[in-house]
């Protein structure tokens, strides 16, 4: 097989199982009172399947329930500018969350709802299969410690790991909350937060770092 078909087959086989995910994410019923439709609902994973890079939240908000995609809207735009900052859009990137639906009122997740949901997150990081994983939240960046105990992890403002990375394992990038941020109310570390974001998916894709003004 040319290595063209190979790379078609594999996006294909990617996209299949992808949708099978999305499938059992969307009828799962495995916590009490999530998932309801309109109410707790789900959305899987989004964005680009062959991403270099994957954004793991905490749980989904009650606007990106309606919406489908994590990070609309709210704490999200900052997570929006630091995409814009590296030359990208939402789509180029892959963004899920430690738990897939929403609780209401944006309550903290239980420790259950993380341990039931996590295989679904961690099917989805071995569909993507990214080179970097930033974790934004207490509750994502347990989970990827968890999935990858070999990971070289570092955190916010980004530095690009020296020397070799372990094969087949992301480098894991902790970051705090946009929202958390966004309640500091400080426009300088806005600015830090949106552009180490920036550096980082830059990074990722394997793009010059921007130069210093
Ligand atoms: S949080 Fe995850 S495991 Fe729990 S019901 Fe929603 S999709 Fe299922």
């Amino acid at each position: 097989m040319s290595s063209d078909a190979v790379e078609r087959d594999t996006a294909a086989s990617r996209r299949l199982r992808k949708l099978a995910l999305d499938d059992e994410i969307n009828s799962c019923r495995r916590c009490d009172g999530l998932n309801i439709d309109g109410v707790t609902a789900s959305a899987p994973g989004y964005g680009c399947l062959t991403s270099p890079v994957v954004l793991v939240g905490q749980s989904l908000c009650e606007k990106c329930m309606e919406t489908q995609i994590p990070f609309t809207e709210g704490s999200g735009d900052l997570i929006d500018d630091g995409i814009k900052r590296a030359g990208r859009q939402k789509e180029n990137l892959f963004i899920s969350n430690a738990v897939h639906c929403h609780p209401l009122k944006n309550r903290a997740s239980h420790q259950h709802e993380i341990v039931n949901c996590s295989p679904f997150l961690h099917r989805e990081l071995e569909i993507v299969r990214p080179r970097l994983v930033i974790t934004l939240g207490r509750d994502a960046e347990r989970v990827l410690r968890f999935f990858y105990p070999r990971a070289r992890i570092s955190a916010l403002p980004f530095e690009a790991p020296r020397g070799r990375l372990p094969k087949g394992v992301p480098y894991i990038v902790n970051a705090k909350h946009p929202s958390w941020i966004q309640r500091q109310h400080d426009d300088a570390l806005e600015d830090e937060y949106a552009s180490s974001l920036a550096a980082a998916i830059r990074w990722s894709f394997g793009d010059a770092p921007e130069e210093a003004e």
